[in-house]
């Protein structure tokens, strides 16, 4: 029998998000998460999809990520798809930070480990979180491949013009400040899924990717490699968010500490935390946001407004970066779901041959799919992101030919 199964673990610094997936037709066996990992309050909410899908919850304390990965062992051993079974092919791993030195999905050994923990001054919230992650399912398997997919791997290949700062080099490189990008795994889905859509090859198409989740940001993409994103040393940068307040002049900081008197965590919380369209009207859910727009809202109005002139911003930069290009795709939370958020973020932009079919765009559904009109020269799309399914991919990808031999 072979093993075609591969096992995605998303590591938090107090949750893990799992999935099972069968690569033999990319089928999703079970998915879950334990959330509150350390707390009295734990849970852990299980769905066995292959099993009908009903999903089963478990509250109690869970005090570490080796306790929260031993609960999931034992509720997919309930399915009969534990971690002991013979058909797991691998353990791939979304890791949020791979610096400039992971460019591709790769074997987790002591060295990939130890440049994972180098990582962790840039990425002090995530790294650590996903080494833990890593290191509890390698004791729990030490004999299977485990692989670890990262998040700014797709961005590795935007040119030094995009990627470095305009500040001094010496400083820059010292401390690795530079452009890193995050949300890769689904700019790669979702830029070739487009390219798929269009019934053309990746290598032969320009797509500027909006992925428009709690967190946001835009990529361009060049015959399927990325040229420019949007997020740069850490995720702050770039599109308004749910939380974070995106691009602004640095010097906002300053001014905070010296006139404002914060301290620098406080201002790390301030933009990271309370800003974004949460910081500027209370609400973080675009749903909500809609609905107080729909009664008449002010600050709800101009925190939607405010969104859309970002996104406006870099759907204009990136089209210049690109110079032709051949679709513009929606995904995430936000973006394959706010039709108003896609028919304003493209409105006006017919010049630049853009535009919005209403009765498409509000149709709903799970598909990719077109939403301009059937003569628009650039083709404007929602592609459902699946990083999921990508990290199994790129996990089983690199597994595969060893376990033939
Ligand atoms: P993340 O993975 O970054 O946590 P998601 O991609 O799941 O986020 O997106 C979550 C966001 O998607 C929510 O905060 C909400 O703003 C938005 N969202 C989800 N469903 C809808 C909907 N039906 N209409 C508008 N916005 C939605």
């Amino acid at each position: 029998m072979s093993a075609t199964r591969v096992l995605v673990l998303n590591s938090g610094s107090s949750s893990v998000k799992y999935q099972l997936l069968d690569m033999a037709d990319g089928s999703r066996l079970a998915m879950g998460i334990v959330e509150r990992i350390g707390e009295e309050t734990s849970r852990l909410r299980h769905t066995p999809l292959a099993r009908g899908g009903e999903a089963r919850e478990w509250a109690g304390p869970v005090a570490d990520h080796d306790s929260a990965l031993k609960a999931v062992s034992e509720e997919l051993a309930r399915d009969g798809l534990g971690l002991d079974s013979p058909e797991l092919a691998a353990i791939g791993h979304r890791v949020v930070h791979g610096g400039k030195a992971f460019t591709e999905p790769t074997v987790i050994d002591d060295a990939v480990l130890a440049e994972i923990e180098r990582l962790i001054p840039v990425a002090p919230l995530h790294n650590p979180a996903n080494l833990t992650g890593i290191r509890t399912a390698m004791a729990l398997r030490p004999d299977l491949p485990q692989v670890a997919v990262f998040d700014t791997a797709f961005h590795t290949t935007m040119p030094e013009s995009a990627a470095r700062y305009a500040i001094d080099v010496e400083t820059a490189d010292e401390h690795r400040v530079r452009r890193y990008g995050f949300h890769g795994t689904s700019h790669a889905y979702v830029s070739r899924a487009t390219a798929e859509l269009l019934g053309r090859a990746p290598e032969e198409v320009n797509v500027i990717v909006l992925h428009l989740g709690n967190g946001a940001s835009a990529s361009a993409v060049r015959g399927g490699r990325c040229v420019d994103t949007s997020m740069g040393l850490t995720p702050l940068e770039g599109l308004v968010m749910g939380t974070r307040s995106g691009d602004l002049d640095p010097a906002v900081i300053f001014h905070l500490a010296r006139v404002g008197g914060m301290s620098i965590d406080e201002i790390d919380t301030l933009l990271n935390k309370k800003s974004g369209l949460v910081g500027l009207c209370g609400d973080n859910d675009m749903r909500e946001i809609e609905r107080r727009i729909g009664e008449g809202d002010e600050a709800a109005r101009l925190a939607f407004d405010i969104y859309i002139h970002r996104l406006k911003k870099y759907i204009g930069a990136y089209y210049a970066v690109l110079g032709t290009v051949d679709a513009i795709a929606f995904t995430a939370g936000v973006g394959e779901n706010a039709a108003p958020v896609r028919a304003a973020a493209v409105a006006g932009l017919e010049t630049l041959g853009l535009a919005v079919d209403g009765a498409l765009n509000a149709v709903r559904s799970d598909e990719p799919r077109l939403i301009s009109p059937e003569d628009a020269r650039v083709k404007v799309a929602v592609v459902p992101t699946d990083e999921e399914l990508e990290i199994a991919t790129q996990t089983y990808a690199l597994v595969r030919p060893a376990e033939k031999t």
